[in-house]
């Protein structure tokens, strides 16, 4: 007998849950990444003390069938790509088939789901991957995902969770992005029973930058659009007089996900060039749109990252739309406009 084995389902998935599930802030990006492929019109966040003790995410999107929410919990199990020619063209914000079977395996979950409008649902409890009850249930079209004491059997990892506030300013972080990202879904995030966003769902995605910055600089905002052979590009860049201390208020969406990208922000900061003081860095919401096989998001597990075949083409677009955008303040008026 060698002593060489293949490790069983529940201790892969803890194991990949150590890369996939880092923080509260991960969970609720992977529920609402599902909740957004479900074609949910409304997605609903409930944190508790900075999502350790509670995250709950409720959608009215598609519901998973009764007889399939075991499955969505195995490792691997995706409706979302079937085939590797699949791989190269991601239209989903999932793929990898790893996010419930991870966070199941370190927390406390309840997922109850329903693909119709009859009320008839079905109820999955799963604590530290071990299925405890499997039941039908009642609940609207939709799904509830339930999650509570994340990390309660990885001892090491919630030691190395931060102070509330430093979790939470993750979560409205990307709660922010990904309001920002779709202005057409309407969604709240309430922590210890305080609303932190409410968005409206109307597809207008100034009315977003109001309610995640504040109106007055949604007011301030310039729009911004292009297009060549293979990008297309929309949203909303800030004025000059408008800067802030850091890249955060730099928001690049790609095929609705929210990305980070050296490049994209490059570029921007390039259009702007003496526009802006030194160190200092404008708001920018930023939407790309692509053929997905133009787009590799197979980086890493977190899909934060991704690359673009055509990286200079896009650049080129980025920077001449920020500089259109940008017209009036790039010239110094001549003599006879400054009378
Ligand atoms: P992935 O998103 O990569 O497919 P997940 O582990 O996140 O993998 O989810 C597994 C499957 O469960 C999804 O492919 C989808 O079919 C189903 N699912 C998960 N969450 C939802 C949801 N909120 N609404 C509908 N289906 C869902
Ligand atoms: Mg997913």
């Amino acid at each position: 007998m060698g002593k060489i084995k293949v490790l069983d389902e529940q201790l892969a998935n803890q194991i990949a849950a150590g890369e996939v599930v880092e923080r509260p802030a991960s969970v609720i990006k992977e529920l609402v990444e599902n909740a957004v492929d479900a074609g949910s019109s409304q997605i609903d966040i409930t944190v508790e003390e900075g999502g350790l003790t509670l995250i709950r995410v409720t959608d009215n999107g598609s519901g998973i069938e009764a007889g399939d929410i075991a499955t969505a919990f195995q490792r691997h199990a995706t409706s979302k790509i079937a085939t590797s020619s699949d791989l190269f063209r991601i239209a989903s914000l999932g793929f990898r088939g790893e996010a419930l079977p991870s966070i199941a395996a370190v927390s406390r979950l309840s997922a109850v789901s329903s693909t119709e409008t009859t009320g008839l649902a079905h109820r999955l409890v799963i604590e530290g991957g071990e299925i405890k009850t499997d039941e039908p249930a009642n609940a609207p079209q939709g799904t509830d995902m339930t999650v509570r004491d994340l990390f309660f059997n990885t001892p090491a990892r919630l030691k190395y969770m931060k102070a509330i506030q430093t979790e939470l300013g993750h979560i409205s972080d990307y709660i922010y992005r990904i309001a920002l990202a779709h202005p057409g879904i309407a969604f709240t995030l309430k922590h210890n029973n305080n609303t932190l966003l409410r968005t409206l769902g109307t597809g207008d995605r100034l009315q977003v930058i109001a309610a995640v910055y504040g109106t007055n600089t949604a007011k301030s905002m310039l729009s911004i659009e292009g297009e060549n052979p293979d990008y297309d590009l929309r949203g909303y860049i800030s004025k000059p007089e408008l800067t802030r201390a850091n890249r955060n208020g730099m928001t690049v969406i790609v095929n609705g996900r929210y990305i980070r990208s050296h490049a994209v922000n490059q570029a921007i900061l390039q259009a702007y060039h003496t526009l802006l003081p030194i160190n200092r860095f404008p708001l920018v919401v930023l939407e790309l749109g692509m053929h997905p096989s133009l787009l590799d998001v197979n980086v890493h597990p977190s899909k934060m990252e991704v690359r673009f075949s055509k990286e200079a083409e896009l650049r080129a677009l980025i920077e001449q739309s920020v500089k259109a955008a940008l017209g009036q303040y790039r010239y110094i008026p001549g003599p006879e406009a400054s009378m």
